[in-house]
């Protein structure tokens, strides 16, 4: 592919990126909470990983394509649920985060799937654990019209690949 047919797309991609962000934000998250997880999922490997470090590769993982994707088509449905505007019986599945729909876990698969077999590891491990941000969002879930059904664990695969991420790039 030309230069000049890849450019406008990494524009969108940034701008995507802007809106990721945005949208996350407005649903109680910041990076920062899901560096924190990156951290603490490593740590124990790299003792002197740093935030910093942690934040710069949860960004790195928001700015991929598929990423993005995921993040906007999970987020839209837990909004649309907490607005009342998807039909049944798709509407109470997602407001009830009935534990065999599973799809919220699939679509948060997509995010780990760029980084390999330990994205997968460290997702199961997060998504079992609940650890910081993720365990507030599944109590917040819980409450009368709040849906947090697929942002929980979209949360927790950014976090999980952006610790793979850190693996990868520590590997000895
Ligand atoms: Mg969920």
């Amino acid at each position: 592919m030309s230069q000049s047919f890849n450019e406008p797309n990494r524009m969108n991609d940034l701008k995507k990126y802007e809106i990721v962000v945005q949208r996350l934000e407005e649903r109680g998250v910041i990076l920062e909470d899901i560096a924190q997880i990156a951290l603490d999922l490593q740590i124990k490997y790299l003792p002197k990983l740093t935030f910093e470090l942690c934040l710069e590769h949860v960004k790195k993982v928001v700015m991929k394509r598929e990423v993005q994707h995921a993040v906007l088509t999970g987020l839209e449905l837990d909004i649309l649920a907490e607005k009342g505007l998807l039909s049944e019986p798709l509407s109470e599945m997602l407001l009830n985060d009935y534990g065999l729909y599973g799809i919220d876990e699939i679509l948060a698969l997509s995010i780990v799937n760029v980084y390999g077999s330990i994205g997968f590891t460290n997702f199961g491990y997060v998504d079992k654990l609940k650890p910081g941000i993720i365990g507030k969002l599944d109590k917040e879930g819980k409450e009368e019209g709040r849906c947090n059904t697929f942002l929980d664990d979209i949360v927790g695969a950014i976090a999980a690949a952006a610790a793979s991420s850190i693996a990868h790039r520590f590997a000895v």
